[in-house]
């Protein structure tokens, strides 16, 4: 019997986890060069901080989340997203008093239960940046600014920003009545959840995808109309900082997104390759969160990006890869050339070098065949004659120069540095 792969989670196999790399290696230089520190929390945490933290009414609480009891009954969650952990994170160890301004940088798998397609798993991996301790919009911009440089450094093009601002908790109440004005002659005609949240929380209607709701929600009021002067200064500046970098934004007036806390500025990241799993990065201010989940009022703004998502934009543009080559392949023939290569190997693996043997004890030929496979910048083939001697020919794979080298794992492991020096 073999057993199946859980559905919506996938494995990455080498070949895929290159393209990972790639791309994490790229967001930890990114976060390196704006002073984000890397922050790593447990995948699991108690129910009550997702539904207090990201809203009771969201999708990602009512429907997506894994939910379990532990031992003792208390419901545990794995982390459908990583803001709320990460405000849960800098209250635990005290921030709010001993560090209170800090620049987050998180990558890790979050969890949740959607209908898996592509671009959309239940085990995903998120790439997110938060900067907690200040509303200056500065740091709305540079946050914005940081998913470009990203965007950017990965050669990603055919990107396009949206962005807009949604108010503070007192911008709610006039916008929400608005909202409501505008859908009132209309709801009945729109679906279930949009009549619940015509109730609840107007604000979630502009997110609905379904078809019968599309054309009320084209003509809907959209929150910057009800901004108060605060926050229509706070956008102003976010923007006049934007055009200071020369960055392209489009205003949506009915961006909102999926989460309850955010207020204020709200963004997305759309590329034109993903097809209907459109959005690359999604993110904004949260000027409430932290409050909400038991600390003092403490300013926030991130986002958080995909990076199934990333690596499908890079493979479909068709970015070279470089291959991941060995130093040297060390092929032998008998045994005594075998122990040598195996010796040898040791050796130089400790002095630094990334060399490979064929354990598998077979014919030259198909040695010789791996090395190539392997991409090894150098061969060298030990028989009989070249343990006798101590030296053999080291030939170079991309020239087919050959010359003698003596067996020795000092002397190889400076012959090859040099060499790897010289094609770098
Ligand atoms: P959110 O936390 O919903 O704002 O999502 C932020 C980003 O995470 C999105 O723009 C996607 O790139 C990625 N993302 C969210 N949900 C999924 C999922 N189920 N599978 C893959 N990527 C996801």
């Amino acid at each position: 019997m073999s057993y199946d792969l859980v559905r919506g989670m996938n494995d990455l196999l080498p070949e895929e986890v290159a393209w990972w790399r790639l791309v994490e290696e790229t967001i930890r230089d990114v976060a390196r060069r704006y002073n984000y520190r890397e922050i790593r929390f447990p995948i699991v945490e108690y129910t009550d901080l997702f539904t207090r933290g990201i809203g009771e009414a969201t999708e990602v609480v009512t429907k997506q989340m894994f939910t379990f009891p532990d031992q003792k009954g208390r419901s545990l969650s794995l982390r459908p997203e990583g803001t709320a952990s990460v405000a849960r994170a800098y209250l635990t160890h005290g921030l709010q008093t001993t560090a209170p301004f800090q620049k987050l940088l998180y990558l890790g798998p979050m969890f949740r239960y959607e209908k898996p397609q592509k671009g959309r798993y239940r085990q995903f991996h998120q790439y997110g940046i938060e900067a907690i301790g200040s509303l200056d919009p500065s740091l709305d911009a540079e946050v914005i600014a940081f998913a470009w440089t990203l965007m950017t450094d990965l050669g990603l093009g055919g990107l396009s920003l949206r962005l807009n601002s949604i108010g503070c908790e007192q911008d709610r109440a006039p916008y929400h009545a608005a909202l409501r004005a505008h859908f009132a002659d209309s709801i009945g005609a729109m679906c279930d959840n949009c009549r619940r949240r015509y109730d609840d929380n107007p604000l979630r209607i502009l997110d609905c995808k379904e078809e019968t709701c599309r054309p009320f929600i084209g003509t809907a009021p959209g929150p910057v109309e009800h901004l108060c002067e605060e926050c229509a200064a706070h956008f102003a500046e976010v923007q006049a900082l934007l055009d200071r970098l020369g960055l392209d934004y489009t205003i949506d007036p009915h961006l909102v997104r999926g989460l309850d806390y955010y207020t204020r500025t709200v963004f997305e990241l759309i590329s034109d390759d993903l097809g209907s799993q459109d959005s690359l990065l999604g993110g904004g201010r949260y000027d409430g969160l932290i409050e909400s989940v038991g600390g003092p009022e403490t300013p926030g703004v991130g986002f958080a990006g995909g990076l199934e998502r990333l690596v499908i934009v890079l493979q479909e543009r068709g970015t070279a890869l470089d291959p991941e080559r060995v130093d040297l392949f060390i092929a032998s023939i008998g045994d005594n050339g075998r122990r040598l290569a195996f010796e040898l190997t040791e050796k130089l693996r400790s002095a630094g070098l990334a060399v490979e043997i064929d354990h598998r004890a077979r014919t030259l030929r198909k040695q010789l065949a791996l090395a190539n496979q392997l991409t090894a910048r150098h061969l060298l083939v030990l028989g009989e004659d070249e343990v006798a001697s101590g030296t053999a020919k080291l030939k170079e794979m991309d020239s087919g120069e050959e010359r003698d080298v003596r067996l020795d794992s000092e002397v190889l492991a400076a012959e090859l540095a040099d060499d790897r020096r010289g094609s770098e």
